[in-house]
C-alpha cells in the first residue's frame, strides 16, 4: 500500500504532439516536502515507453523514488503514470524494494506548450523552470530565495558575473567580504560593470564613473554597506505617483521582514530576517565629534535614522555581520543554495527575452562562448539593476519604438518609459586635515594593512571589520521642506577618486549631497550588441535648484565642521579649500568635484497603466506584456531620500509576496517624526 500519497506535478519541456518534431527530453518535476527536477532522454523509437524517475530528497524522513512512465498522447498532451514507489535506505544509501505498485496510483496532468517553447525544446533540449530570474543582485537574490521557498516551483537564477566566493565556494573573497576593502573592487572590472556616463555639460564636461556589481550579490557585494531606508514620505510619494499599495505603512513590514538588527526588534526594526544589520564598533573619536558637532550646530540627535526619526545626526546602520559584508548573496542566496528546486548559473550574460506574441516564455544567454536558451513556465523576472534591466528590455524589443527601429530591433512593445526617468544622487566630499594621527591614514600603510588583514582573516574583528561610514545623518536644506533633503556620511579618512588614488594626509571628510534633485536623465542602447554598454545620460545639475541645494550642502557641512567638537582635531580645510568662499566659487567647486553616490535608479518606473512613461504596474508586471516582471532599483517611481540597497531589498521582498499571491503586509498608522516647526531649517 502506498503509505502516503505524494502530490506529484509534472512539467513538460518538450514537444507534445507526435506530428511535430520528435521529443528529445522531458523533464519531470515532482513536488513533495522537497522537490527534484529530473530530465530524461525520450525513447525516440517509442516515446510512449519513456520511463522517468525522480528522487525526492525528504530531509529527515528519508527519500522516495517514483518510477514513472510518460506517454505522449495523440491530442498533443502528455500523461504520466506513477508505477512504483520505493523507500530510500539512509544507512545503505540504496533504494529499497518497491513498497507500492499500483496502477490506480495514477497521477497525470495535461500540459500545453507554446510554439516557441516546443520548437526550441525540440532543437536544443531546452530546460524550463517556473521562474527565470536575470541578475543575482540585491533584488535577484531575495527573489531566488523567496520564490524557491515553495517546493512546487523551480527557480533558475542567471548571473553575468562570477560567484562571490573562491575555490568552489569554500573561501571568502576578502576583496568582497572584508568591509574595509570596499574600494578595491572599484579599481578594476573583475566584479564590476565599470560604466561611464556621457560628458556632463553642467559639470565641466566631465565623464563620470559608475561602478556596478557584476557578481553574486550584485552591487550589494561592492557597495559601502550603509543601511538606510529613506524617509516614510518617499513611499507615500510613490503611492501618489501611481505605485498603488507602496505607501510607507505597506513597505515598512517588508523592511522588517528582511532585517535582523543586532539591537533587536521593535515597531520599525526587524529581528529575525535574513539581512543582518549592525552598528559600528570602532567608537572612533572623530565619529563622536561629528555627531556632537551636529548637535552643537542645532540639529537633533537621532538614535535610529531608519526608525521613527530620520532627521538628525547619529550612528548609522551597516549591512555587516560578525565583521563580514552581509550582501544579499550572504543573506538570501547562500542559505537557499541547498534547495533542489533552485538552480544558479554564473558567468552567463542574458542577451534577450524570448517572446511568444506578447508573452515572455524564456531568455537567451551566452555562457562559455555558447548561446543557450531556457524557458519559464510561469514568469521571466528581470533583476539586472537600473542600467541592465532597461538595456535587456530594449535589446528584446521593449522600449521606445522609434529608437528600436533605428537599431533594427523588432518592436515587441512600444514602451517609451524604458530607460527614461534616470535618477541618481550626486555627492561631494568636504575634507579637513586632522591635527592628530587618528584617522585611517596609517591603516593604509602596507605593514598596518597586513596586520589589519590578518586580524580580519583570523577573527573578523578590527579595522578590517567595518566600512568606517559609522556616523551620518539627514537635515533639511531650508525652511518649509517637509522632510530631510540632504544626507551626510562621515568618514575619518580622505577618499580621492573613488578610492583609486591613495591619500597622503591625516584628514577626515563628510560625504554630502541633495537627496531629491530634479535633474532627470535617460539611458539608451548604443547598438543592438548586448556587449556594448548603453549610453548613460544623467543630465546632472541641469537644474539651477540642484546647484543651489549643493551650495547649501557645502555651507552647512562647513558649519558643522566649524563647531567646538572638532576644535581639537581641525586642521586646514582640504576641499573646497579656503579660497572657495563666494557662491560662484562654491558652484564652480560643485561642478568640478561632485560625483555619483552610485544610486542610478528609476529607469523602468512603476506607475499607473494610464501613465505613458510607466514601465511596470504596481504589481511589478511589464505593461502590455504577459509573464514578464522587473524587480530591482529600476522600478522606483522616484529616487528615495537615502541609499538604495535596503529599499531595493524591501521591494523584492514585497514583490515576492505579490508573485506568490500572498496577502500584502501592512502596519496602519505607524507614527513618523515631524519637526516641531517647518518655519526654520533646524
Ligand atoms: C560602489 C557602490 C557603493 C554603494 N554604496 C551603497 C551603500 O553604502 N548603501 C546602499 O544602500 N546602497 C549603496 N549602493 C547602491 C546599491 O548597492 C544598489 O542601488 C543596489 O544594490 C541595486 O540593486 P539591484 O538589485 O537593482 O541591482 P544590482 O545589485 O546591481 O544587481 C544586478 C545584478 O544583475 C546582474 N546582471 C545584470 N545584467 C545581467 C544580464 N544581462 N545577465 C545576467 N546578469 C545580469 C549584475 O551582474 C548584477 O549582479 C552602492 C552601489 C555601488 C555600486
Amino acid at each position: 500500500m502506498c503509505p502516503e500519497r505524494p502530490q506529484i506535478s509534472f512539467s513538460l519541456s518538450s514537444p507534445s504532439t507526435e506530428s511535430e518534431a520528435k521529443p528529445s527530453v522531458v523533464s519531470l518535476q515532482a513536488g513533495f516536502s522537497g522537490a527534484a527536477v529530473r530530465k530524461q532522454k525520450v525513447n525516440e523509437e517509442n516515446p510512449a515507453r519513456t520511463r522517468m524517475s525522480s528522487l525526492l530528497m525528504l530531509g529527515r524522513t528519508g527519500a522516495r523514488q517514483f518510477v514513472t512512465r510518460g506517454r505522449f498522447m495523440k491530442d498533443g498532451r502528455c500523461q504520466f503514470t506513477c508505477l512504483a514507489e520505493c523507500q530510500f535506505d539512509r544507512r545503505t544509501r540504496n533504494m529499497g524494494r518497491a513498497i507500492s505498485y499500483s496502477s490506480s496510483f495514477n497521477h497525470y496532468r495535461h500540459f500545453s506548450a507554446t510554439a516557441a517553447n516546443l520548437n526550441a525544446a525540440a532543437n536544443q533540449n531546452t530546460p524550463s523552470y517556473s521562474y527565470v530570474i536575470v541578475g543575482a543582485g540585491s533584488a535577484g537574490c531575495v527573489l531566488a530565495n523567496r520564490l524557491s521557498e515553495d517546493v512546487h516551483e523551480s527557480v533558475l537564477l542567471l548571473e553575468a558575473g562570477p560567484k562571490d566566493m573562491l575555490l568552489g565556494s569554500l573561501r571568502l573573497s576578502w576583496k568582497i567580504h572584508m568591509p574595509a576593502a570596499l574600494t578595491y573592487n572599484l579599481c578594476d572590472d573583475k566584479y564590476n560593470w565599470y560604466y561611464h556616463t556621457l560628458p556632463q555639460a553642467h559639470m565641466d564636461n566631465r565623464v563620470l564613473y559608475w561602478p556596478r556589481g557584476r557578481v553574486w550579490g550584485g552591487s550589494s557585494s561592492l557597495n559601502a554597506m550603509v543601511y538606510i531606508r529613506g524617509h516614510a514620505e518617499d513611499y507615500n510619494r510613490w503611492q501618489r505617483e501611481g505605485a498603488e499599495g507602496w505607501e510607507y505603512e505597506r513597505c515598512l513590514p517588508y523592511f522588517k521582514k528582511a532585517q535582523c538588527h543586532e539591537l533587536g526588534e521593535n515597531r520599525y526594526r526587524g529581528g529575525s530576517g535574513p539581512l543582518h544589520v549592525s552598528r559600528g564598533k570602532t567608537n572612533h573619536p572623530l565619529h563622536k565629534a561629528f555627531i556632537e558637532a551636529g548637535q552643537q550646530a542645532g540639529y537633533p540627535f537621532t538614535d535610529d535614522m531608519n526608525g521613527y526619526q530620520q532627521e538628525g545626526l547619529g550612528w548609522m546602520d551597516m549591512t555587516v555581520h560578525r565583521g563580514k559584508r552581509w550582501s544579499s548573496a550572504s543573506a538570501y542566496l547562500r542559505p537557499a543554495l541547498g534547495r533542489p528546486n533552485l538552480k544558479t548559473e554564473v558567468r552567463c550574460l542574458t542577451t534577450k527575452i524570448l517572446f511568444d506574441g506578447n508573452r515572455a516564455v524564456g531568455v537567451e544567454y551566452t555562457q562559455d562562448g555558447q548561446k543557450k536558451r531556457v524557458f519559464a513556465d510561469k514568469e521571466v523576472i528581470l533583476s539586472g539593476g537600473a542600467i541592465n534591466s532597461p538595456q535587456l528590455l530594449m535589446l528584446s524589443g521593449v522600449g521606445n519604438a522609434d529608437d528600436l527601429k533605428q537599431l533594427d530591433i523588432p518592436v515587441v512593445q512600444h514602451l517609451p518609459g524604458v530607460g527614461s526617468n534616470l535618477q541618481d544622487h550626486l555627492e561631494l566630499y568636504v575634507q579637513q586635515q586632522c591635527t592628530q594621527p587618528i584617522t585611517l591614514y596609517k591603516a593604509q600603510k602596507p605593514f598596518t594593512m597586513v596586520k589589519i588583514g590578518l586580524e580580519w582573516l583570523t577573527m573578523f574583528t578590527g579595522y578590517g571589520a567595518t566600512a568606517h561610514l559609522e556616523s551620518g545623518g539627514f537635515i533639511r536644506s531650508r525652511p518649509h521642506v517637509t522632510h530631510p533633503d540632504i544626507q551626510f556620511h562621515f568618514l575619518p579618512s580622505q577618499v580621492i577618486d573613488h578610492g583609486r588614488v591613495a591619500s597622503k594626509i591625516e584628514a577626515y571628510q563628510v560625504h554630502v549631497g541633495p537627496m531629491r534633485s530634479t535633474s532627470i536623465g535617460w539611458l539608451r542602447l548604443k547598438s543592438a550588441n548586448p556587449l556594448d554598454h548603453p549610453i548613460l545620460q544623467p543630465n546632472y545639475l541641469s537644474n539651477d535648484m540642484d546647484v543651489w541645494e549643493f551650495r547649501e550642502s557645502v555651507k552647512l557641512s562647513r558649519e558643522i565642521f566649524a563647531q567646538k567638537a572638532f576644535d581639537e582635531f581641525r586642521g586646514p580645510e582640504v576641499q573646497p579649500g579656503p579660497q572657495v568662499q563666494s557662491d560662484a566659487d562654491i558652484d564652480a567647486f560643485v561642478r568640478r568635484k561632485a560625483d555619483s553616490a552610485y544610486h542610478p535608479s528609476c529607469t523602468c518606473k512603476m506607475g499607473s497603466p494610464s501613465d505613458p512613461m510607466a514601465v511596470v504596474d504596481s504589481n511589478t508586471r511589464v505593461l502590455g506584456l504577459e509573464r514578464l516582471r522587473v524587480v530591482d532599483a529600476s522600478i522606483m517611481p522616484s529616487i528615495v531620500s537615502g541609499n538604495l540597497n535596503a529599499p531595493t531589498i524591501m521591494m523584492a521582498e514585497k514583490a515576492a509576496d505579490i508573485i506568490r499571491g500572498r496577502p500584502p503586509l501592512s502596519d496602519p498608522g505607524v507614527p513618523v517624526y515631524r519637526p516641531a516647526t517647518l518655519n526654520t531649517q533646524r
